[in-house]
This record gives C-alpha cells, structure tokens and sequence, in this order.
C-alpha cells in the first residue's frame, strides 16, 4: 500500500506539477519560437505522466494498487476523474472486457464485425488515406465517442452509454456507483470551466486540454494495438 501510495505522490506531485509549473512560469519568457517548442514537449512529457496516472487508475480497477478495496476505489476514482474518465462506469465495463477479450457477442470493445454488419462506408475506408484518416479519428475522439455513444463496443439491444446508471451495460448492483462516477465528472468538468473562466480558454487547452488529448490518444493506441483487427472478419 505504502508503495503504491509513493508512486502515485511521486507521479503526480513532482512530474504532473514541476512540468506545469516550468510551462506557465518560464514559457512566455522565451521568444516566440521556443515558446513553440516548449509547449510542444510539455504537452508530451505531461502527457506520458498522465498515461501513467491513467493506468495507475485501472489498476485501481482491477484492486491491484493496495489490499483494501475502498482504498482502490477511492483512488482511482479521484485519479480518473480528473482525467474526465467516468471510474466506476468503466471499471465494470472493462472487467467484463477482460473476461470476454475477443467474444463476438459479449467483449466490450474493439469488437470485430462481422462481414455482413459493416457499415456501407466501410469500403471508402479500406485505402491508404482512409486508413490514416481512421487512425487519427480513432486517435483523438475514439475514447469519448465510445463512453458516450459505445462506438466499437459490444453490440447491445438498445442505446449503451457509460454515464447512463440505467443503461443496459450496468446491472442493479452497479448503478449507484454509476452516479457517483458521473458526478465527480461533472465535478472536475465543472472546475475546468472556472479554470476557463478564469484563466481563458487557450490557456486552459494548451495546460490540460492538449496533454489530454495525447492521454487519449496513447491508450487507444496501446489497447488497439493488443486487439484484433477488424479488416480480417
Ligand atoms: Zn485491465
């Protein structure tokens, strides 16, 4: 526990706060194209610290970061939803991802098509360009469009959406702690729009909102690399 513990203080307070503390002090010192550049490192160091942050979170979902469960859950939650990541929602989603990788009909995620039920726009896609015009969308909106709208996720009988408690994805047990995920998104989301209000939009982006994106785009990256690819069904 203990050691766990450090690590997510080390990863956090040091890195997360020594990178923004460097980028909002020193940067507008520099001329203008080092300031580029400055920005443009941070948003990948901060970035990288954050996947990690990120994947500490999960571990918190799988109970692997301490032996007391609610010491788990409280960490992950408070590290999830600063990273606007619905804990709990996706916690019980993803277990059962875990124990169906690959199943037509009952994974989470990344489920493969079959032939017959892929979209009539597919066929656009399968050349170079359309190929990396997919990436980059699966890249930057593939995570949001799948926890709102369970885009590439398991087929379900009706309208699936990780903030919705009474959803199908969910079972009576696990709908209350669906609310609880929501309303420390709502929370964080509702402190990024003071921060905006405050300290302006641009500024809010290029501090949080681009490092974001890179935390996105990472670990779509990492799971859609350990997934099975859709072209060959
Ligand atoms: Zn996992």
């Amino acid at each position: 526990l203990l050691r766990s513990f450090s690590y997510v203080c080390y990863m956090t307070k040091k890195l997360v706060f020594l990178f923004y503390y460097i980028a909002t002090s020193c940067f507008h010192l520099l001329p203008s194209p080092f300031s580029y550049l400055g920005w443009s490192v941070y948003w990948i160091l901060q970035g990288c610290v954050c996947t990690g942050v990120w994947v500490i979170a999960h571990e918190c979902g799988h109970h692997a970061f301490s032996d007391y469960q609610w010491v788990d859950d409280t960490v992950g939650l408070i590290l999830h939803s600063t990273l606007l990541v619905p804990y709990f929602s996706w916690k019980y989603s993803h277990r059962r991802h875990h124990s169906n990788t690959g199943s037509l009909e009952r994974d989470e995620v990344f489920v493969p098509k079959p032939k017959s039920k892929l979209s009539w726009f597919t066929k656009y896609l399968n050349n170079p360009p359309g190929r990396v015009m997919t990436l980059v969308i699966t890249l930057t909106l593939g995570w949001p469009l799948y926890l709102a709208f369970n885009v590439s996720g398991r087929p379900y009988d009706r309208f699936a959406c990780h903030y919705d408690p009474h959803g199908p994805i969910y079972n009576d047990r696990e709908r209350l702690q669906i609310y609880i995920s929501d309303v420390c998104v709502i929370a964080t989301s509702y402190i990024l729009y003071r921060v905006a209000l405050a300290q302006g939009l641009v500024w809010l982006t290029c501090v949080y909102g681009v490092p974001l994106l890179i935390v996105n785009g990472f670990l779509v990256l990492i799971t859609y690399l350990q997934h099975t690819i859709t072209s060959e069904f």
